[in-house]
Parts: C-alpha cells; sequence; structure tokens
C-alpha cells in the first residue's frame, strides 16, 4: 500500500504518527510525506523565514530516511493558513501524487489554524480525488483513500477511535524526532516540558488508555461513499 501522512509543519508527522509509520514501513509498504508549511516562522533563534524553512525542510528529509518516505513541501506560509481554491488544488496534486490507500493528517478539532486548516482541506477535497474535471496537475485517482486524523498536539479536544501498538517502534519514533534540532531547541525556551519528554507522555497517555505501553492515536473521517477502512491500519 500507499500511505501518505500530511502534515502542516515539519516535525507533526514524528510527533503524531511517526510510530504508525515505521509500522507500516516494516511491514513494506510505500511512505509518502506531504506538509502545506515549511514552518517558516518556527524560530525566534534562527533568522530569516527562507533560512528557517530551508533549516526545517532539511531536518524534515533527514527524519523521512527513518521510514525511506518521499517528502512533497507545499510552502505555504506558516501560521497564514487559509482555505482557498489555490490550497485545495495544491492538497490534491499532493494527495493524488502519492496515490494513498490511507491518509493521515491534522484533525480539524486542532485549533492551532495550520493544523485545522490543513486537516479541513484534505477532507473537504477528498470526493474531488477521483473526478477527471477537477482544476489539478496530477492524473484522478481511482478509488477514494481511508482518512484517519492523528492526535491534537498535546491531545486537548481529540477523542481517539482507534490506538496503533507502537511499543516496539517508539525508540526509532524517538530518534526520527531528534532530527527536528531547531523546533526543539527553540520550543525548549518556552515549554516546561522538552519536545522529547511532552512525546514520551502522550505515547503513553494513549498506550495507557489502550492497554499499550506506548501508542498513538486516531480518529477517522466519514463521508457518504468516502468510509474509512479500520483493517488497513497497521
Ligand atoms: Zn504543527
Amino acid at each position: 500500500m500507499n500511505i501518505l501522512a500530511f502534515g502542516s509543519h515539519p516535525d507533526d508527522v514524528e510527533f503524531l504518527c511517526g510510530g504508525t509509520l515505521l509500522k507500516y514501513r516494516k511491514k513494506g509498504h510505500s511512505i509518502f510525506i506531504a506538509l502545506t508549511t515549511s514552518g517558516n516562522i518556527g524560530s525566534n533563534v534562527i533568522n530569516g523565514r527562507d533560512v528557517i524553512a530551508k533549516t526545517r525542510e532539511e531536518e524534515q528529509l533527514q527524519a523521512a530516511k527513518f521510514y525511506d518516505a518521499q517528502v512533497r513541501f507545499l510552502r505555504y506560509n506558516d501560521e497564514g493558513l487559509v482555505d482557498s481554491e489555490q490550497l485545495r488544488r495544491d492538497i490534491i496534486n499532493a494527495i493524488r501524487w502519492a496515490s494513498p490507500d490511507v491518509i493521515f493528517t491534522n484533525p480539524p478539532c486542532d485549533l492551532s489554524t495550520d493544523h485545522n486548516v490543513t486537516g479541513t482541506v484534505v477532507g473537504r477535497v477528498m470526493l474531488s480525488l477521483v473526478g477527471k474535471n477537477i482544476p489539478a496537475d496530477e492524473p484522478p485517482m481511482k478509488r477514494f483513500p481511508s482518512l484517519f486524523y492523528w492526535d491534537t498536539s498535546a491531545g486537548v479536544n481529540f477523542v481517539p477511535e482507534v490506538y496503533v501498538d507502537i511499543t516496539e517502534e517508539y525508540d526509532q519514533k524517538v530518534k526520527a524526532l531528534l532530527c527536528h534540532k531547531s523546533q526543539i531547541s527553540w520550543m525548549s525556551e518556552y515549554e516546561d516540558q522538552s519536545f522529547v519528554d511532552s512525546c514520551r507522555i502522550m505515547s503513553e497517555f494513549r498506550g495507557l488508555q489502550a492497554g499499550y505501553t506506548y501508542a498513538e492515536a486516531f480518529s477517522a473521517f466519514r463521508l457518504h461513499g468516502v468510509m474509512p477502512d479500520f483493517s488497513l491500519l497497521p
């Protein structure tokens, strides 16, 4: 299968879905990552939005090696994402590029602005993926993928429907997360927990709910004709 993780910023994928991607990769599936923004305001330490974006894209490419993933950057401005015809077209193109059986993305209940818009628009374009008259550059898909939402950043407002046991993959998940060096150093200046500690707390909390040591939690997108297939989860 082809698996697409559609994030809003470099680090979303590793933090909220990395263990699940590692599990898919171990089973021989192909992994794709798309990001709506390159997190170009995500540092008060590095000067210049272009430099921040370049740094964070390089970090994302390093992390992607853990799943042998291909990566596509849409390069919208960080914290500036709004639903638009162009964003929909770019997201449709990115999904068709990956031709996924399963998509993971930010949940619309995440009120962090880019997370909210990315997750909302990925859902809104689902019916367009197979339409041959939709304005897009990539050819239409033959069938609908299953769409699952990963957790919010600290689990706020998120009600999980299904859990993936990532106990065996947890150490590798942390190693992939540690590729995001610029984000980790900046966040340590304004958050009490380190990014790695936040990751452990989230993974243990979802694991506690599901009866595993570490877990990632997901909910499913549902629309008439585009229902999720839970059997595709690893
Ligand atoms: Zn994010």
